[in-house]
């Protein structure tokens, strides 16, 4: 833990570099014209999961793999907020649709072991920029952040790892339990998961499961 907060405040001691292209003509760690050249994901892996970038992209893999390293808000709130209207668009037309009320933005748990050697829920720091971009434009609307709702009780195999199909799957059956807070959410709530990546979207269907009474969807940085 020590170690990692060093490095950090050591980072920090440094201008900003971009991590792409490693020009110092960036005020965050990603310069504009990478962030321009991010590729957008456009497959509908299921109706209810909105991944944003394409994780094939070799620049958006060096973001996600960032991320994991250091909890740098700032450049997920740049890499958001470049595709700004469509991450509100797509919100808005679900809470009109719904009659929303409520949103929920439900960080994808670690493991606690992983999150003793991390210090952080990568997650959660999407979430934060999540957060940020929705308060701007939904002004009535009232945006909350429940890290501790639901639990991840076992340490899993990384699915991204994992290169069969259906092992994959299985590497996740059951690996959730809600804390029993969400039964006192407001029926017009909407439940929103976020996750950096997703594969074949079984994690986050195993959070959704958790969810039986309630409008939920999911976003992930990449896909
Ligand atoms: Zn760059």
């Amino acid at each position: 833990m020590i170690t990692r907060l060093l490095e950090k405040i050591f980072t920090a001691l440094f201008p900003a570099q971009c991590i792409i292209c490693h020009s110092e003509e960036t005020s965050c760690n990603i310069c504009q014209n990478c962030i321009q050249q991010l590729t957008i994901n456009r497959d509908l892996q299921l109706p209810w999961i909105f991944s944003l970038y394409h994780y094939k992209d070799e620049r958006v893999h060096i973001c996600i793999h960032h991320l994991k390293n250091y909890p740098d808000e700032l450049l997920i709130h740049e890499i958001l907020s470049h595709k700004k209207l469509m991450i509100t668009g797509w919100i808005t037309g679900i809470i009109t649709y719904y009659q929303i009320k409520n949103i929920v933005l439900v960080p994808t748990p670690i493991h606690h072991s992983r999150f003793v050697d991390r210090g952080y829920n990568q997650s959660e720091i999407i979430a934060k920029g999540i957060r940020k971009i929705l308060e701007q434009t939904l002004l009535n609307i009232s945006i909350s952040i429940h890290s501790e709702i639901v639990r991840k009780n076992k340490k899993t195999e990384k699915q991204a790892l994992i290169m069969d199909r259906e092992k994959r799957f299985k590497n996740v059956v059951n690996i959730f339990t809600t804390t029993g807070r969400e039964a006192k959410l407001p029926a017009q709530t909407l439940i929103v998961i976020i996750d950096d990546v997703t594969t074949t979207g079984g994690t986050l269907q195993e959070i959704y499961n958790q969810f039986p009474y309630h409008h939920v969807v999911a976003f992930t940085l990449a896909h």
